[in-house]
């Protein structure tokens, strides 16, 4: 299964890949983990990456496209993969879709979470309090959420223009959000 999860920081996508990593078998793909790892790491990429990355916008395409390139590219992800914060606008989704194409590995299916955004930033207040995330601040909180709405949107917007958008209700138990994935996924 090749499988983008859709939705707004803290819509639960990063709970949800990693129960489905489990169920389906196959690798979850995080670019926002593939940075984060990079900044910890020090690497000159992660260094100009992590500045962006507080502020809450977007690391440049092609950085994020050649991280994305390397990881999907490993033997474990040949089966599939569950991609998670990627692609997060238009050019991305382009990058993906070529990438794709070109190792002949075309997408089943991109699943949106949908969640109200009042409960998106009591989510993210309690995100921040458990893990300590330098980007869950109040004011960088804001800027993602406006680039969700300006740039990731359009996203979801071209998966269902191209038939292959499933939206599930993101708010509930875990177990209960999951089940509603695993319904909406193709046989
Ligand atoms: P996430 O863990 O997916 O919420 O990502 C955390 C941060 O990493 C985002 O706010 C961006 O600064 C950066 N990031 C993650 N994925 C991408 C992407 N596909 N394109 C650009 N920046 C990204």
């Amino acid at each position: 299964m090749r499988l983008v999860l859709l939705g707004a920081p803290g819509s639960g996508k990063g709970t949800q890949a990693a129960m489905l990593k489990t169920s389906l078998g196959v690798p979850h793909i995080s670019t926002g983990d593939l940075l984060r790892a990079a900044v910890k790491a020090g690497t000159p990429l992660g260094l100009k990456a992590k500045a962006v990355m507080d502020a809450g916008g977007l690391v440049s395409d092609d950085i994020v496209l050649g991280m994305l390139e390397e990881r999907i590219s490993q033997s474990d992800a040949s089966g599939g993969f569950i991609l998670d914060g990627y692609p997060r606008n238009l050019a991305q989704c382009s990058a993906l879709e070529s990438l794709l194409d070109r190792i002949r590995q075309p997408l089943d299916v991109a699943v949106k979470l949908d969640v109200p955004s009042e409960l998106i930033v009591e989510r993210i207040a309690g995100r921040a309090a458990a893990e300590g995330r330098l980007d869950d601040t109040p004011e960088t909180v804001r800027a993602r959420l406006r680039v969700y709405a300006e740039q990731t949107a359009p996203v979801a917007d071209h998966f269902a223009a191209i038939g292959k958008l499933a939206t599930v209700d993101g708010v509930g138990e875990l177990d209960t959000v999951f089940q509603r994935i695993l319904a909406a996924l193709p046989a």
